[in-house]
Parts: structure tokens; C-alpha cells; sequence
């Protein structure tokens, strides 16, 4: 029998009212045929009102009571849907987390779930229940009460869906589905009728808040169909799988970030273990760093940029003073009024003109682009805080998001998780799975395929970038990555990476344009190397890169350009390191490949 897990959001329970309401979507869809496992969160506000309970009595509960505490509010709300079922006339049964066999590490308020024991489950659902299962929390090897973090239950879902083989994973929320940007900032926005899941982790990671990011890793990592959808109408949602919505769309989504901060670390001593350095000093802080950017050096020093949300500046510059001091670097700068726009999508990676044409279209509206990192699936710059939401529209704007895509793809998802025969070999092969959310690393790859060229000095105003790229295509050059440092004295560097071949057509371009804006001088390397780690889970476990750069660090080996998605990180360096650089991530990362 087809099997669909729901869950329903704290808006979508907020009342006794909607939780009738969910639970009569719940016995429509069983009397459609399904066995049907609800995930619910707490009603409404209540966690957060729970919080300031805790905060009444001290300023630092025990984590491991807190969690205690939170989890009751789950356990109000199976309660209450379960007897709503029996109120309408039908078979349920609710499950708190410990019951349905969850178990997790013992990391109190964000604990990650390693096994599923679905027996019981199965078992409820055999006897023609629908099970009420309590979101967000599980129980711990010595049975304490764990929780999985702010907005977990989505989580809980589709892990279920995993272990249960679920043909499908319904997210009922307040929104109803997941759009091209937020529509509260542009009512324009639209919504997407599919996405991909790598996608979706990638505006998740942007501020795209529509679902937990630990959810769609568990999606991707098993297979699992996602489809957000209101739970205030019927109308069809957002289906999150393995593909978006059109082959090769190129952007498929836009995103603000508006408070971020800028810090540069000055004059940084361009030698092995640097940006190890930095880095783990910021980690240490559990701060999480994005754009990070590193000007090529000069004179043997380097400026690292990157950015983080404002509110962590002020922890992140501890770190920061600690790092300059024992590197001896020049000092620091930051800024507290910026704003990361970014355009993500699949297929961009295999198309030319898509940077061209989002920096074209942010040089006409005026905008100034502070600072530039790319990766295979999204294109982000750095502007500042006043011009963020006229950013946003520009790019929006320029891709034609408001628009649907000319070829729309298959509406039923087509590598869809597994046929219903599968599942019990599923089921089977996750019993026995040990850390279902642990990191796991598909591919550590290495490409010495190119070459690097940076431009040093550039103007830093707006329309350089537009042009410097749109001169790039007319000479029919592939660009892989691109970055753009944050300036010293209103000049910028930027660089590019280029198939080798194209080195010497691309130094004659970077030539004529150095000419044209007064500025240089232009370096290249002849050969370089990017190494990639990619995998799942990236994000959430905070401390891949950390990772890569200390390994490199430990290998002697110098890191040129870094850039980083949910899906992958990548670094350039020398050449000649390529293979050492392999063989150390290798040795770094044996633990988590799958
Ligand atoms: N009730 C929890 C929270 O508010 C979990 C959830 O809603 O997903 O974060
Ligand atoms: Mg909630």
C-alpha cells in the first residue's frame, strides 16, 4: 500500500480549529488509499514561549532540561491531533520520538539522528492507524529527551519518510510552496512548480526559510520526494527532487541576504596554513563564514575577505584580532552595511553568459559589486545594504523569474525515490544504517585542467565587472570560477580560472581591458589545480573547509582561491600540488566517503 508521511507546521496547528483541519487532510488521505504518518510540530508559538519560561527561571538551563521542556510541546500537539482523528471517526495513534525509536547523538538542542527503529511504526500502521508522530525530538542512547534544532520537525518527516520507503514527503506550512526570491521583498516572485535539491539547499542556505536544511540533505541523501504545499488550500505546491523545474534552467532562484558584514583581513603572510588559521579561529567561535575571498598575494601578503551575518561581527572580530596577531598580518577592516545577493541554479555550470549577464544588469541599475565569489551552482556579490533590495529586483529581473521557464519538466517527479517494491529493500539496508545524518563525501576530485589569471588594481565602481565579462564571451572564453577581492584604495582584484588552452587568448583580453581601465598589472598561472570535496551535508556540518585547509596546511600546500556551495567546496592551488593535494584530502576525508 502507498505510504505518505505529512507534517504540519506550528502554524498549521497554531488552534484546535486547524488541527481538525490537518487531521481531516490526514483521513482524506488515507481514505485515498495511503497509510498516512502525520509529523506534527508545537502548536503555534509554544516553543518560543517555552523558551522564556526557561529564561524566567535562569539566564542558562541545563541543555539536556531544556530539551526536557521543549519536547512537551511536540508532545501537545500528537495528542491533541490524535484524538481529533477519533473525534472525526478514525483510527490514530500518536508517538513521541522516544516511542517511534529515534535516536540521535546526545548533542542537547540540535542532536543529529542516527538510527530509525520503524517496527513499532509499521506496526501502528498495520493495524489501519494513522500514526501522529511528534516532530523535532528523539531519545539518546541513555534515553534522555533530545531535540534536533529550531524547525526540526521537517527533519523528523523526512527521515521517516527514509525508513518508511514513503512514496512521498507532504510539508504543509503557511507558505504554499517555495518561490523564485521572497515574495515579501518582491511581489513578483513565483512559484517554482519543482525544484532540485541541491537547489533548495542552496536558497535554503541563502535565507530562502521555507524548509530545514537537515531535511533536504536526508531528501537528497535517500531519495525521498519533498512536496511543500499550503495547508490552507489545495493547490499543488513545490515538489523538491532530483531535478528542477526545466533541463538546464539556468537560474532558477534569486536571494538576499541583507545583514552581512564584510571583514578583510589585511596583509596576511601568503604562506601554507594562513587561511587555517583565520578560519578555525572562527569556527572555534561556531561562526559560519561565507564569500570567502582572497586577493592573490603581493609581495608575499595576501588580503582574505569574507562575510558573515551582522550579528556575529562582533564575535567574528575577536577571532579575527586573535589570528592577526599570531600571523603577524598588517591588521583588519569590516563593514556592517553590506548585502549578499545571489542567483542560484543547476545549470548554470554548463552555460556561458550567465555572470556576464547578472553583472550587466546590476551596472545598469547603478549598483556597485563590492566583492564577487562563484561556484557550480550560484553566483553571489557583496553590495551595499542600501542598494540590496534594488539588487535583488535588477537580477530578478534580468533572469525573467517572474516568467515560467519555456520548457516545463515532467510534473511528476521522475527519478523519483524508489518503485514500492524497493521499499522493503530500503527499509532493510537503512535498519542497518549507523548515523543516518552523518556527513558523507561522494567525490574528492581533482582538475588540473587550468589556469589562472587575476587583474590587479581594477576600478572598483559599478559597470567594470559587466564589462570586463561581457568582453571575456565576445572572445569565446569559458570561465570557471571568478572571484573579485575586496579592494584596498578603491581598486579590486579580480580573478578568473580558464581551460589552459585559453590562457594565452585570455592574457591578450585581460590586456586590452587593463589598458582600457588604467589599471594592472595582470599574473597568471599557467597551471593550476582545483581540488574539490562534495558531498552531503556540507553546510550543516560547519567545518569542511576547516578541514581541507588544515590538511592542505599539514601538506605544505598554499591555497590560491577558495569557493564554496551546499554541495561542494573547492580550492585552488599550485599546480605542481595538484596530486599531493589530492592524496592529503584523501587521507583527511577517508572517514566520511560513502
Ligand atoms: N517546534 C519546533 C520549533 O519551533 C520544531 C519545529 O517547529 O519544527 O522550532
Ligand atoms: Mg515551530
Amino acid at each position: 500500500m502507498p505510504l505518505i508521511v505529512q507534517k504540519f507546521g506550528g502554524s498549521s496547528v497554531a488552534d484546535t480549529q486547524k488541527i481538525l483541519a490537518a487531521a481531516r487532510k490526514a483521513i482524506r488521505a488515507q481514505q485515498e488509499g495511503n497509510q498516512v504518518v502525520t509529523v506534527v510540530s508545537a502548536m503555534g508559538d509554544s516553543t518560543d514561549d517555552l523558551i522564556d519560561l526557561a529564561k524566567q527561571i535562569s539566564d542558562n538551563p541545563p541543555a539536556r532540561e531544556m530539551d526536557m521542556l521543549l519536547s512537551t510541546g511536540e508532545q501537545v500537539s500528537v495528542a491533541l491531533m490524535a484524538m481529533a482523528v477519533h473525534a472525526l471517526g478514525h483510527k490514530a495513534v500518536s508517538m513521541t520520538g522516544a516511542q517511534m525509536g529515534i535516536e540521535t547523538s546526545s548533542v542537547h538542542g540540535k542532536a543529529r539522528i542516527n538510527t530509525i527503529r520503524s517496527d513499532r511504526l509499521r506496526a501502528a500502521l498495520d493495524a489501519g492507524n494513522i500514526v501522529i508522530a511528534a516532530g523535532f525530538q528523539g531519545i539518546d542512547e541513555n534515553f534522555n529527551i533530545t531535540t534536533l534544532g529550531r524547525g526540526g520537525s521537517d527533519t523528523t518527516a523526512v527521515a521517516l519518510a527514509c525508513v518508511l520507503g514513503a512514496d512521498t514527503c507532504e510539508i504543509y506550512t503557511d507558505v504554499d510552496g517555495v518561490y523564485t526570491t521572497d515574495p515579501r521583498l518582491l511581489p513578483e516572485a513565483r512559484r517554482v512548480k519543482q525544484i532540485s535539491y541541491d537547489e533548495m539547499l542552496e536558497l535554503a542556505s541563502l535565507g530562502a526559510g521555507v524548509m530545514h536544511s537537515r531535511s533536504i540533505e536526508f531528501g537528497k541523501k535517500f531519495g525521498v520526494p519533498i512536496h511543500v504545499r499550503s495547508s490552507f488550500t489545495d493547490i499543488p505546491g513545490t515538489l523538491i527532487v532530483a531535478e528542477g523545474e526545466a533541463p538546464n534552467q539556468a537560474v532558477c532562484g534569486a536571494t538576499l541576504v541583507k545583514n552581512e558584514s564584510r571583514v578583510t583581513v589585511l596583509g596576511v603572510p601568503d604562506v601554507p596554513g594562513s587561511s587555517y588559521t583565520v578560519f578555525s579561529k572562527i569556527a572555534a567561535k561556531n561562526v559560519t563564514v561565507d564569500m570567502i575571498v582572497q586577493n592573490v598575494a603581493a609581495d608575499g601578503r595576501a588580503d582574505i575577505s569574507f562575510t558573515v551575518v551582522r550579528d556575529e561581527l562582533a564575535t567574528t572580530l575577536k577571532a579575527v584580532e586573535e589570528a592577526v596577531a599570531e600571523l603577524k598580518a598588517e591588521g583588519f577592516t569590516s563593514d556592517e552595511n553590506v548585502s549578499k545577493t545571489s542567483v542560484v541554479g543547476q545549470g548554470m555550470a554548463s552555460q556561458t553568459g550567465v555572470a556576464q549577464k547578472m553583472f550587466r544588469s546590476l551596472a545598469d541599475a547603478g549598483i556597485n559589486i563590492q566583492m564577487i565569489t562563484t561556484s557550480e551552482i550560484k553566483i553571489s556579490v557583496l553590495v551595499d545594504r542600501e542598494q540590496g533590495p534594488a539588487a535583488l529586483r535588477t537580477v530578478h529581473q534580468a533572469f525573467e523569474l517572474q516568467k515560467p521557464p519555456a520548457v516545463a519538466a515532467p510534473a511528476k517527479p521522475t527519478s523519483s525515490a524508489h518503485a514500492p517494491s524497493d521499499a522493503a529493500a530500503v527499509v532493510a539496508r537503512l535498519q542497518n544504517v549507523q548515523g543516518m545524518e552523518n556527513l558523507t563525501i561522494d567525490d574528492i576530485a581533482l582538475d588540473d585542467s587550468q589556469a589562472r589569471l587575476t587583474i590587479s588594481g581594477v576600478p572598483d565602481t559599478p559597470g567594470i565587472a559587466a564589462k570586463v565579462f561581457e568582453r571575456i564571451a565576445t572572445d569565446g572564453i569559458f570561465v570557471d570560477m571568478i572571484v573579485q577581492s575586496f579592494g584596498r584604495n578603491g581598486k579590486a582584484n579580480l580573478s578568473i580560472t580558464v581551460p589552459r588552452g585559453d590562457l594565452v587568448k585570455a592574457h591578450k583580453t585581460a590586456e586590452d581591458l587593463a589598458k582600457q581601465f588604467s589599471c594592472g598589472p595582470i599574473s597568471s598561472a599557467p597551471q593550476v589545480a582545483k581540488l574539490s570535496v562534495s558531498g552531503i551535508g556540507m553546510r550543516s556540518h560547519t567545518g569542511v573547509a576547516i578541514r581541507m585547509f588544515r590538511a592542505l596546511a599539514e601538506a605544505g600546500i598554499n591555497v590560491e582561491m577558495i569557493n564554496t556551495s551546499e554541495v561542494r567546496v573547492n580550492v585552488v592551488v599550485d599546480g605542481s600540488k595538484g596530486q599531493a593535494g589530492l592524496a592529503a584530502l584523501q587521507k583527511a576525508f577517508a572517514d566520511t566517503l560513502r
